[in-house]
């Protein structure tokens, strides 16, 4: 099948230059790829928040869900518990898993949920046209900081580490085939895989600038070791200058929530099924 037919005809309303464009375009290419390796995109769900990033769900013609303001994991999860057979993916903003969702996210990661969270963090509200977000670097000037902000950003993937996630991983808009690459190793990673994309805002963030200078291949990194996988998220802190990893930074193989939550289950698929008619019919 071709690549095209994963862009579906909606309008596209995303800015020129937008870093969205990559990731949708990452994303389709990873799809393009599943199939070819035998998982076809029925078998495939694509959760959305609220913001620029949202509109992903209207772009790529596989099954989706457009949830409200950071509500992409719980939705997730329940997709994913289920129908343990699917791929849930997460695609979500900074303002959206950061911010309103920020709990979610803790959560999801300290139960291993086998879900793929991508982040699309551009580091600004962008849909709302500038407001500074939780990884917005001190002094952020926007609409609600007009004198820069007070605050300094947390990092994300310093604080997934320790949620528990399992799979934690950087791309970059602006270097498509690691981009891809970890989206796709994250799709395949069975657990929690967080995938933190710096993602050009043309409009109201544009680092470029900033980024492509700064970033770099993790190579010879072991991603099996937590304490070096601490030291490699650490070399940047979203405020201060460092230089910027792109790629695996941890990987851990654990039981997830469905595994642990089945584990448990006193009745077999087919009693499943059928106490779960029961329940249907006594509703009707
Ligand atoms: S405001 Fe920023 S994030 Fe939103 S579509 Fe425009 S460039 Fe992209």
């Amino acid at each position: 099948m071709a690549d095209e037919t994963y862009i579906t005809d909606a309008k596209n309303t995303w800015c020129p230059g937008c870093g969205n464009f990559s990731i949708e375009f990452a994303l389709k290419n990873v799809l393009a790829g599943m199939e070819k390796d035998g998982i076809p995109r029925e078998k495939i769900v694509l959760v959305s928040g609220i913001g620029c990033h949202a509109k992903i769900a209207d772009y790529l013609k596989i099954n989706s869900f457009y949830s409200i303001h950071g509500r992409t994991f719980p939705v997730a999860t329940g997709i994913k518990i289920a129908n343990p057979d699917l791929h849930v993916i997460c695609c979500a903003g900074d303002g959206d898993a950061y911010a309103e969702g920020l709990d979610h996210l803790v959560f999801a990661a300290k139960r291993n949920v086998d879900i793929t969270a991508i982040i699309h963090d551009n580091r600004v509200y962008g849909l709302t046209t500038g407001q500074y977000t939780p990884t917005s670097y001190m002094g952020f000037r926007g609409k609600s900081t007009p004198l820069g902000s007070f605050e300094e950003p947390f990092n994300p993937m310093e604080l997934m580490l320790c949620s528990g996630a399992t799979y934690i991983a950087r791309g970059y808009t602006k270097k498509m085939d690691s981009l891809q690459r970890v989206i796709r190793e994250g799709i395949d990673h069975r657990g929690f895989s967080f995938v933190e994309v710096l993602q050009i805002c043309a409009t109201y963030n544009n680092m470029t600038e900033y980024y492509t200078p700064r970033v770099y291949d993790l190579e010879a990194h072991d991603p099996a070791d937590f304490e070096r996988a601490c030291g490699k998220i650490r070399e940047w802190d979203y405020n201060h200058d460092g230089r910027i990893g792109l790629g695996v930074f941890y990987r851990a193989a654990k039981p997830t929530f469905g595994e642990n939550m089945r584990e448990k289950e006193p009745v077999n698929g087919k009693d499943r099924q059928s106490a779960i008619a029961r329940i249907l019919e006594s509703k009707s």
